[in-house]
């Protein structure tokens, strides 16, 4: 906007991540601001309408979600919702004018990206994903030294992301996660393989871990690993788990090596190199995913990241999920 004008975004589903990290970042960001919440729980409307001065025609439920058609205060609609609500929301929102933020995994089939994609299409309004860590310094120096080749072409990558989950929790629950921790932290591993070459794998295979607790993962897999091949003959190993924190991102090149530990969390990510620490700044990584969102719009730019790059994550994470099943070297 010409007139400096921030643009308003409204949280999906007041959840840990919307009230613990994006809303705090929206108090940050210069070019969008929060301006609505959607949320199927009245204490949390009452509370965040308080505290972020929220007036009430720009408060939501699940019901009457689609009426934000109507509010010219509402830009961008941000879902923050269990993964398998994503499409119904994303899609929603496009029909409703809105440009979309989704988070990760886009959707749990690729069926449902597709869907997402076309609605946004359809609707001449832009689809981003939550991939943060687009937007952080040290990620930012890995892709990087993929693309000038710093250290050399690119040998082995090892990507390990995983945490000791509560239990009950709807992560656990096939039905709405669409799968367990590698729809949703294994994700960073996928990404992060992929920027750190700079290519797209050419294969997966994948072998699950073996469930050491049934009650927790009656559902989902407890852990697993798995390789992407890489048309230059990178390999990436990939490890997650949903009993076991681990957050490690390393790259081995031909002239040097470079890691991340830990490597994705929202502050603190520490790097060092083969010539010694990379020296950077921890930044607000959702406040540059949100500004960058809403300077794509305002400048007609597009996004860095995506609906096409979480679609492309979503095929990789299911044919990973086939890998597992069959025991055999999928194509991708
Ligand atoms: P939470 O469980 O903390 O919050 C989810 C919210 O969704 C709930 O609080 C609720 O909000 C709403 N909701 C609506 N229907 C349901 C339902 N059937 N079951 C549970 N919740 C429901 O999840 P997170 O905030 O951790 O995650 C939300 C999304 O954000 C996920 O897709 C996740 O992958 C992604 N995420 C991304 C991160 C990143 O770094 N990019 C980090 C963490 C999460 P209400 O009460 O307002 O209706």
């Amino acid at each position: 906007r010409q007139d400096g004008k921030k643009l308003g975004v409204a949280l999906v589903g007041l959840g840990k991540y919307s009230a613990e990290e994006l809303a705090p970042a929206l108090k940050e960001t210069q070019r969008c601001r929060l301006a609505g919440i959607v949320t199927g729980t009245r204490e949390k409307a009452d509370k965040w309408k308080q505290r972020y001065s929220i007036p009430d025609q720009n408060v939501y439920n699940y019901e009457n979600f689609d009426e934000i058609k109507n509010n010219p205060d509402i830009d961008i609609v941000y879902v923050v919702l269990p993964n398998s609500m994503h499409a119904e929301y994303t899609i929603r929102a496009a029909k409703a004018g809105k440009h979309v933020i989704c988070e990760k995994p886009m959707a749990v089939t690729v069926k449902e990206g597709e869907e997402m994609i076309k609605a946004c299409r359809e609707a001449n309004r832009m689809l981003s994903i939550g991939y943060r860590l687009h937007f952080e310094p040290h990620h930012l120096s890995f892709m990087e030294f993929a693309k000038k080749k710093t250290y050399g072409p690119i040998k082995k990558v090892i990507a390990d992301d995983g945490m000791d989950i509560d239990p009950n929790v709807w992560r656990l629950e096939k039905r709405l996660a669409g799968g367990g921790p590698l729809m949703d932290v294994g994700i960073y591993c996928v990404q992060a393989a992929l920027y750190s070459t700079g290519e797209l794998p050419v294969s997966v295979t994948a072998q699950e871990g073996k469930k050491t607790d049934m009650e927790r993962f009656k559902e989902v897999e407890q852990s697993m690993d798995w390789q992407l091949q890489f048309p230059s003959g990178a390999v990436a190993h990939c490890r997650t788990s949903y009993a076991e924190d681990m957050n490690k991102l390393r790259v081995e090149a031909q002239k040097g090596w470079y890691e991340l530990d830990p490597a994705y969390p929202y502050s603190g990510i520490k790097g060092k190199t083969s010539q010694g620490d990379m020296g950077l700044k921890n930044v607000s990584q959702q406040a540059r995913q949100m500004d960058d969102f809403a300077d794509c719009i305002i400048n007609k730019k597009k996004t860095r990241v995506p609906g096409e790059m979480g679609l492309r994550d979503v095929k990789i994470l299911l044919a990973t999920y086939e890998a597992a099943r069959t025991g055999k070297k999928v194509p991708l």
